[in-house]
């Protein structure tokens, strides 16, 4: 499946991966493809975004979201970049993450897909799922599922077994709603039928919802019935004792004449 799966961060070298990686952070990889040319163009090394002005900065990455600290983090790597290794973006993971902005997820990105190294495996958000739903993991933080995928895959197949759990959570897989029906893994995966009972679970929800919706309806009905008998109710005994006082008013008058 997917043997072409790639990053699909628009880049010619691992400066631009790294920038758009840090870019596409809670970002949909085809805003940044929109916003990274021009940056490029601009900024075309970790020399020049070293010098970048951040406001004129944040305005360009503005649609990624995030933007202020994304322009901070971009500068403050791009001079770490230049002030400890030469301007050049550092090869080994010890050395990338630390880089500000630059985790072992961003590292492993720029490792093996830009400097074609299997130092790590790649564990975004769909790594992640893809890998607990295929049951390759029953752990739930990054750092403790990377370990079992190192384990699980052979090492020159990391990066490229990443890119393709990434490119069937992007298109099949999907967190909300997975498409077992139409998934060539579905045979041997243990989370097959996931897609089918989470719409029937939704479903029941919305029955569910729209039955106490009624229900609270019928209720507030019911007091403002209640409410409107005992308006009336009142009203009457309010009536009946005006009246009363009336007829004794009337009664003494009638006494004294
Ligand atoms: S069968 Fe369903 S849960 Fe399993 S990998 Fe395919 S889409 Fe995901």
């Amino acid at each position: 499946m997917y043997p072409d799966a790639h990053v699909e961060l628009d880049h010619q070298d691992a400066y631009q991966l790294l920038v758009a990686t840090i870019l596409a952070a809670q970002a949909v990889d085809k805003t940044i493809n929109t916003l990274t040319p021009a940056l490029f163009a601009k900024f075309p090394d970790a020399t020049s975004l070293a010098q970048a002005d951040q406001l004129e900065l944040e305005g360009m990455i503005k649609q990624s979201g995030f933007f202020r600290q994304k322009a901070a983090n971009l500068i403050a790597t791009a001079r770490a970049i230049v002030e400890r290794f030469g301007g050049e973006v550092p090869e080994t993971m010890a050395e990338l993450v630390t880089l500000p902005g630059v985790a072992r997820k961003t590292a492993n990105v720029v490792l093996g897909c830009a400097l074609g190294k299997n130092e790590g495996f790649i564990v975004d958000t769909h790594v992640m799922r893809v890998a607990q739903r295929l049951g390759l993991t029953h752990e739930t933080e990054p750092a403790k599922i990377e370990p079992d995928l190192m384990r699980l895959i052979p090492r020159d197949q990391w990066t490229d077994y990443a890119n393709r759990l990434i490119w069937h959570g992007r298109r099949v897989c999907h967190a909300r709603l997975p498409d077992c029906e139409h998934c060539a893994l579905a045979p041997i995966c243990p989370s097959a039928g996931l897609g089918a009972s989470i719409v029937a679970e939704a479903e029941q929800r919305r029955v569910l919802a729209k039955a106490a919706k009624k229900a609270k309806a019928a209720g507030k009905a019911a007091k403002k019935a209640k409410a409107g008998k005992a308006g009336k109710a009142a009203k009457k005994a309010k009536a009946g004792k005006a009246a009363a006082g009336k007829a004794r008013g009337a009664a003494k008058r009638n006494a004294r004449t």
